[in-house]
């Protein structure tokens, strides 16, 4: 098989994709627009130490997922995260353990996509506006006007509303991303210089500003000498509060965050906010990926499955396949 393949997005769907079908000799290209590899598995560097701003912990359900996590836990890119786990529920916070297995990548979230990634030939800070066809080949126009191809073949994968666009050349793909809504999470780190007197190390919280809290550097192998912890907002407050400055986003967590852990809380030494416009699909989908095999054209993401960290992979893993079916 001699086929060349671009990839927009370098994801955890896009990269599972990527992988699979570099391991079977074809050559990918992959595109993204951020400085570096991860998406919503990113990690900030920061003066506090790494912090995991998006995806916080994943499960892995299917069987084929679980036996590549523990494929990547041989090669120390993730561990067990095991946190002492909290509810906040009707203004009470109440101790609320279970026996599910959590994973973390080491020593932070990124590690997983850049270990991926590898040597696999990639373009950063290339956003990709447009996907079109020539008479045999598909091209890609960048925001700066450059255009990236011939190739054979295109694997989108991107949020849902940031798929829609470059998918114009199917229009029935088109239609199913664009009937996809995604929610906003605003997302705040914090880091105390003394630690919080406090047991907990993960929290999922109801009726608040806020729907999750973590003690960032209780995941293992996380660095840094300050406390940190990750806050995220509920889908309904980030939407009511989409375009509010970043300090008083900050503040406004903050004193959530200060109301419910039932512990004193002083003013952070460090504190930054990062609003994820597309964090999570409203609802789940069972497509697997969205694809035109005949014209070459996929779209895989979270988007395309359970909107979780197992759905990207699965569905990357589909992208490729289909291809790969297609082109056997
Ligand atoms: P993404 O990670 O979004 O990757 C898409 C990539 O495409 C990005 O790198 C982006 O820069 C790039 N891109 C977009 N448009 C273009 C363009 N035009 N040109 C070039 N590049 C482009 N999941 C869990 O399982 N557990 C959790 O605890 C969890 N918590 C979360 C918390 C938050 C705040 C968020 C935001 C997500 C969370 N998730 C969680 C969801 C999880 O992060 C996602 O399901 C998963 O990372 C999605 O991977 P993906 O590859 O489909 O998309
Ligand atoms: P999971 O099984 O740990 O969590 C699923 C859900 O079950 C949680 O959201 C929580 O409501 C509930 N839950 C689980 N354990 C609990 C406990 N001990 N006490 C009280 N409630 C508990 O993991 P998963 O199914 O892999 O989901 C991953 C996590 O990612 C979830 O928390 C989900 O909300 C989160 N996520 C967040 C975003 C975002 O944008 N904020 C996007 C995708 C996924």
């Amino acid at each position: 098989m001699s086929s060349s393949i671009a990839i927009i997005g370098t994801g955890l769907a896009g990269l599972s994709a990527a992988h699979s079908l570099t391991n079977a000799g074809l050559s990918v290209q992959l595109f993204d627009k951020s400085r570096g590899s991860g998406g919503r598995m990113a990690s900030k560097r920061s003066d506090a130490g790494s912090l995991d701003l998006g995806a916080q912990y994943f499960t892995a359900r299917d069987r084929r997922f679980l036996e590549t996590v523990q494929r990547w836990q041989s090669r120390g890119w993730v561990a067990e995260w095991s946190p002492t786990l909290y509810n906040f529920n009707d203004g009470q916070l109440s101790y609320s353990p279970d026996e599910q297995t959590r994973w973390v990548g080491t020593p932070r979230m990124s590690s997983i996509t850049r270990a991926l990634l590898g040597a696999l030939p990639v373009n950063f800070s290339c956003r990709i506006s447009e996907v079109f066809r020539g008479q045999q080949h598909w091209q890609l126009q960048d925001t700066e006007g450059q255009v990236h191809g011939p190739f054979d073949q295109v694997i989108i994968a991107t949020p849902a509303p940031q798929a829609t666009t470059l998918l114009a050349a199917a229009p029935k793909l088109a239609g199913a991303a664009a009937s996809v809504a995604m929610e906003p999470v605003w997302a705040v780190a914090l880091g105390f210089d003394e630690p919080l007197d406090t047991p907990i190390e993960g929290c999922f919280v109801q009726d608040s500003p806020l729907s999750w809290l973590a003690r960032n550097r209780s995941k293992p192998g996380r660095d840094g000498k300050l406390d940190t912890w990750v806050l995220h907002a509920s889908n309904e407050w980030s939407k009511q509060h989409l375009d509010m400055p970043k300090e008083q986003v900050i503040e406004q967590l903050h004193g959530a965050f200060a109301e419910l852990i039932g512990c004193s809380v002083p003013a952070p030494a460090f504190g930054l906010a990062h609003r994820w416009l597309y964090a999570r699909p409203a609802q789940a989908h069972q497509w697997g990926v969205l694809a035109d095999a005949d014209l070459g054209l996929y779209a895989c993401g979270d988007w395309c499955l359970s909107g979780r960290v197992e759905g990207a992979w699965l569905s990357g893993q589909d992208a490729a396949r289909r291809l790969m079916e297609h082109l056997a």
